[in-house]
């Protein structure tokens, strides 16, 4: 029974103080995620980064709009179909400081024996990504799921930022795969982290068959 543990976008531009889109208390997390990776218990673990490139969809800056307003995504696959998201200041641009790990998960992950790797995400232009695994249409794929099937996992854990945008879509989409999946909730933090948001999420998951704890 091969367990993994999924390390979601914990990269300095989703980390407070100086992060573009800072998670709340996000740094709280980061020590003990870095302590949580030498688990004995991974056969492998996964960082994931977004990677996004300057001209990326997902910038509002890009449409000339405010920050966080809401925005109609178009598929490039089927014109016809459509999601409605969020649009966000520029963050995680390739080969910038914040699109780095943090250093102390970066150092975690160097001293380790087990097998690791990183997945990049979010680096074509004309698409939104939150799934480690695929892109908001489930049309281009990453390498996450066949390098899981390789190290033989049934079981993958997901930790890292944010718990109700990357970290959920990664459950998510890991669910829809087959593997059984936790949310370590400790090990998260959301951006809208009130109690109705929350309760909709944890209602979400468990429709999904994810586990949260
Ligand atoms: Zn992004």
């Amino acid at each position: 029974m091969g367990k993994a543990l999924i390390v979601v976008d914990v990269q300095l531009d989703f980390l407070p103080p100086d992060g573009s889109l800072a998670v709340a208390a996000g740094d709280e997390i980061v020590d003990r995620i870095a302590e949580l990776v030498k688990d004995p218990r991974w056969c492998v673990v996964v960082a994931t980064q977004d990677w996004h490139p300057v001209d990326h969809i997902s910038f509002a800056k890009n449409h000339g709009l405010p920050e966080f307003s809401s925005y109609q995504y178009v598929s490039p696959v089927d014109r016809h179909e459509t999601q409605q998201a969020t649009l966000w200041p520029v963050h995680c641009v390739q080969g910038t400081p914040g699109a780095e790990l943090a250093p102390a998960l970066s150092e975690s992950l160097q001293s380790l024996e087990c097998d690791h790797h990183t997945v990049k995400k979010g680096y074509i232009s004309d698409r939104e990504y939150y799934s480690a695994f695929n892109d908001i249409w489930n049309d281009h794929r990453t390498e996450l799921d066949g390098l899981l099937r390789k190290h033989g996992v049934n079981d993958v854990f997901v930790v890292g930022l944010a718990l109700d945008y990357c970290v959920k879509n990664t459950a998510l989409s890991a669910a829809a795969l087959g593997y059984r999946t936790t949310i370590l909730q400790d090990y998260t933090r959301a951006i809208a982290s009130d109690s109705k948001s929350m309760c909709n999420l944890k209602q979400e998951l468990v429709q999904n068959d994810i586990t949260l704890k």
